[in-house]
Parts: C-alpha cells; structure tokens; sequence
C-alpha cells in the first residue's frame, strides 16, 4: 500500500533556508505510540485518517522516520516577551518537516512541536509534555470549530520518555498544522540586529504565499504597507473573535503573535467560566498584562512592535516610514471595534446598528462581571428568552444571583428589540450560531489529561468530539456545558509546558 505521508511536499521554508529557516533533523523519540489523530485536519491534507491509523502514524509523526520529500527546518525568531525585548528565540522544540499542497492548490505547513533539540533550544530540553500537547490539540480545535482562526493540530504522538518540568512527566509530539507559522518575531529579529536586507525576502515570502492578491502589486512600498494593513486587520478581527468567545491567550509575547491572524501557541490559555475581565489565566503572569480585557490593547501594542520591525520596508526615508507606519497603526482601534461590536451584536441577537449598542454590551458585561455570572452559559441562555414583554425571564436571569439586576438588563434589550416577540424563532436559530454551548473548559480539558496520564485516552476523544460541534445542542453530553465543579476554582497554570 501507498503510504498515506507520502503527499505533495513544497518545502517553501527549507527552499528559502537561512537566516529565516535552519535545517534541523528532529531528534528520535522513544518508542513512540499513537494517541490522536484528527479527521479533520487529516481531510484538509488530503490523508486518509483512517488508512493512517492503520499504517500507524507515530514512527512519522514523533520524527523518527520522516516520509521522503520532507526538508526539516526549524525557524529563527525573536520577540517582546511582556513587554521586553528577549533577544533570539526561535523554534527551541518545533520543527517544521515540510510543507504540503493539497489537490485544491492550498499549502500547509506541517510542524512537530516537542521534535527535539534546534539551534534555538538555549537551555531547555526540545520536548513537550503530554499535558501541554493535550492543551494544545483541544484547544486549537475548539477555536477551529467556533471559527477562531487559528494554527491546527493533526496529531498526538506519546512517549514514556520522562520530561522534567516542576515534576517528572512523559514526553508527546503535537503535529501542529498551519498556512504559515511565521510571527511578528520572525520580522523583529531581523530588525533588532540590523539585519534589514533580510526583511524583504521574509516579506515577499509572506506575501506571495499568503496574501496572493498584493503580490502584484508593483511598487515595493505600496505592497509592503498594504500588507501591514492587512496583518493590521488581520489582527483586530482575531482578537474581536477572543472576546466573543471569552478566550484569554494567555501569553501575547509578540513571538506568539501570527502575521497570518491565527491563534499561534497555546500555552496558559483560558476559556472563561465565571466571567471577570481582570481574570489572569495564566499564573506566570503576576501583572496581569495579558487579562481578557487587555486582549485588544496588547495586539496594538503588539502589532506596534511589528510595524516597527518593517520600517525599512515601508519607506526607503526613514522619518517617513515612521509616519507611514503610525498611520496605519491608527486603523486598529476603529477595525477592532468595528469587528468587536459586529460580533457582540450577533451575540445578542440584534439585527442591525444603532449607537448605544456598546452601552447595551457594555452594561452586559457589567452585570455579568458583578456577579461572576458563566461567560458561555449567559450568552447561551439569552438566546433562549423570548423579546416578548411579559415573557418568562428564565433561563437567562438563571444564571445570575442578582436577578434583578439581569431582569433590568433584559427589559432594556426588549425594548431594543422592539418588544413584540415576532422574531423570537430566527432570532434564537441565529443566536444558537453564535453563542456556544460547550466551549473548553479548563476543568473539562483537565479531566482528559489526568485520564490520558493513566493511558487512557477515552476523555480526549469524547471532549474532542463535544468541542466539534460546539453550537449543536448534543443532549446526551450536556454535562459538558454545566457550570463547572468547585475543584476547578483552583487550577492554576503556568507557562511551563
Ligand atoms: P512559548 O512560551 O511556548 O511561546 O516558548 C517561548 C520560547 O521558548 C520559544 O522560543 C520556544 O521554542 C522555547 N521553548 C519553550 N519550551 C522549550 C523546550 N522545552 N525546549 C526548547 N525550547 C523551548
Ligand atoms: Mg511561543
Ligand atoms: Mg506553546
């Protein structure tokens, strides 16, 4: 039989080799087994799922034997790591073995994270842990499914390999797949040590492979700020989504910050339970620079740091390039809350734009961040309440302890409703589209790592299959969407992964 790796690989990274991308074979891993393998992702590579798990994946997929045509790189960048410049960081455990294109001409990078040692490593081992690819595999796909943009993961290979972090753990590779892994980091490097010859390449790499309709685009300048513009927007649409959803990164170091738009590295990252915008998801993170409502301020600041990593591309005159570049900063706060606002309306079932919509959110929020009220289960919950005037307030006031203060609120959406009721049916199928029912909580995706260290995988599969499908009501796993048990007040994560 054919084997089912043996695809259509590009290698774009490893054709365009160094300072961007360095060859590095991945280090082998102990007899490694096979956990998870996603049909989705599988599909969108032309590879047969379930020929793959037949052949047994995990030989390839923890690197030990790479197919034929691969090139392994990894790749060289550097960031802002709260808030201050860290210098080179790279791939320290992340190879890319290649990259592939599927029959309908699409290319996807394909990346084993937890391969081994680079160049990049500094003083840390290359491997991941199981707990960390199991956070990773869960909840790239539950973004995938919310229709977050985000990298994706194909694959989970373990190992009983121990990996030492604060205690011994074993050792996972997690195939991470994405258009492209390249990061605001891997522009600022090349700034940061001068290196501006070394832009343009990088850019017009981006650029021809992913924004295809401004590679025509003659004049270098132009092109080059029309595609600031686009990772710009790009960016503000991305966090928008977060907000809607209630995801916390956790980490936005702009290492970890995609020139693509997509939810890039899932380290300490959170869905809110109990909805607080101060909350700090990860415990690492002692001021609070990453907290739910610093999401859009930081991907400013973030992209703040990229546009001045390609100054030298949007102008070959300096004081004009830093003109050029704050203009186009400036577009961020009005495409972030443009696209904020377009979400939030969704989610309250609003038809059109009026003015004091933010307020109607805004209040929202307020009340629900009064009382601690579930992020997912309150938005959920008002698709199910009727904009008649004497209609019943339960569910939604359910999910209150001041229900006064919710009942208030609801009058007030009622009446911005028109308060008749007559749409209640498509408003509630338009509602159910948008706010979720099942979304990753961190005692859910907990509960699959504690039974997956035990060797048994059944957890993972169930939830994977719950998050699939996250605005379908799924009787049978309602569980998935209650509030979460009192244990889960006291998890704590950190970025050790
Ligand atoms: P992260 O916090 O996962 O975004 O990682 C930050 C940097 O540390 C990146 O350059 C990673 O490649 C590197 N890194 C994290 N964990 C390891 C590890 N176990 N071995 C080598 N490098 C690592
Ligand atoms: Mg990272
Ligand atoms: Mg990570």
């Amino acid at each position: 039989d054919r084997d089912v790796f043996a695809l259509d690989w590009i290698n774009r990274q490893a054709a365009l080799g160094e300072p961007w991308f360095f060859a590095q074979a991945p280090t082998p891993l102990e007899a490694p087994y096979p956990i998870a393998f996603n049909d989705d992702v599988a599909a969108l590579l032309d590879i047969d799922a379930e020929a793959a798990r037949e052949q047994g994946y995990a030989e390839t997929l923890s690197g030990n034997a790479l197919p034929a045509g691969t090139n392994p790189v990894s790749h060289r960048y550097g960031g802002h790591q709260f808030g201050v410049w860290a210098g080179q960081l790279g791939d320290g455990r992340a190879i890319t073995i290649g990259d592939v294109r599927n029959a309908r001409g699409q290319a996807y990078e394909i990346q084993l994270k937890g391969a081994g040692k680079t160049p990049f490593s500094r003083f840390a081992d290359g491997r991941a842990v199981l707990r960390s690819t199991i956070r990773e595999y869960l909840g790239s796909e539950a973004l995938a499914a919310l229709g977050v943009p985000t990298t994706r993961a194909l694959a989970i290979v373990g190992s009983d390999a121990p990996v030492y972090r604060e205690t011994a753990e074993t050792a996972a590779v997690m195939t991470r797949v994405a258009p492209s892994l390249v990061r605001f980091g891997s522009f600022e490097i090349l700034f940061e040590n001068r290196n501006f010859d070394a832009l343009a390449p990088l850019a017009d790499h981006v650029i021809g492979q992913h924004f295809p309709e401004l590679a025509g685009i003659e004049d270098d300048g132009e092109r080059y700020r029309a595609w600031a513009e686009r990772v710009i927007a790009l960016t503000a649409e991305l966090i928008a989504d977060w907000q809607a959803v209630g995801f916390c990164h956790g980490v936005l170091n702009t290492d970890n910050m995609s020139v693509l738009g997509l939810t890039l590295d899932y380290g300490p990252y959170g869905f809110m339970d109990s909805f607080d915008p101060h909350w700090i998801c990860n415990h690492t993170d002692a001021g609070g620079r990453y907290t739910y409502d610093q999401q859009p301020h930081v991907g400013l600041w973030n992209l703040g740091r990229f546009v001045q990593a390609i100054l030298p591309l949007l102008s070959g005159e300096p004081d004009a390039a830093v003109e050029i570049g704050q203009a186009l900063l400036e577009a961020y706060r009005g495409r972030f809350d443009a696209a904020y606002m377009q979400r939030m309306r969704a989610k309250l079932g609003l038809p059109d734009a009026r003015d004091d919509d933010r307020a109607l959110v805004d209040d929202l929020l307020r009340t629900m961040a009064a009382d601690g009220a579930d992020f997912t289960r309150t938005f959920r919950a008002l698709g199910h309440v009727s904009a008649a005037p004497a209609a019943a307030n339960a569910p939604f006031v359910d999910e209150f302890v001041d229900r006064d203060a919710a009942a208030a609120w609801l009058d007030r959406w009622r009446a911005r409703l028109g308060g008749t009721g007559a749409d209640d049916v498509a408003r509630a199928e338009r509602m159910a589209l948008t706010n979720p029912k099942y979304v990753l909580r961190n005692y859910l995706a907990q509960q699959a790592i504690d039974r997956a260290a035990d060797g048994d995988y059944s957890e993972l599969h169930r939830l994977h299959a719950v998050l699939r499908r996250p605005f379908d009501e799924q009787p049978d796993n309602a569980d998935y969407a209650r509030l979460p048990p009192d244990w889960a007040r006291g998890l704590v994560l950190s970025c050790s992964s």
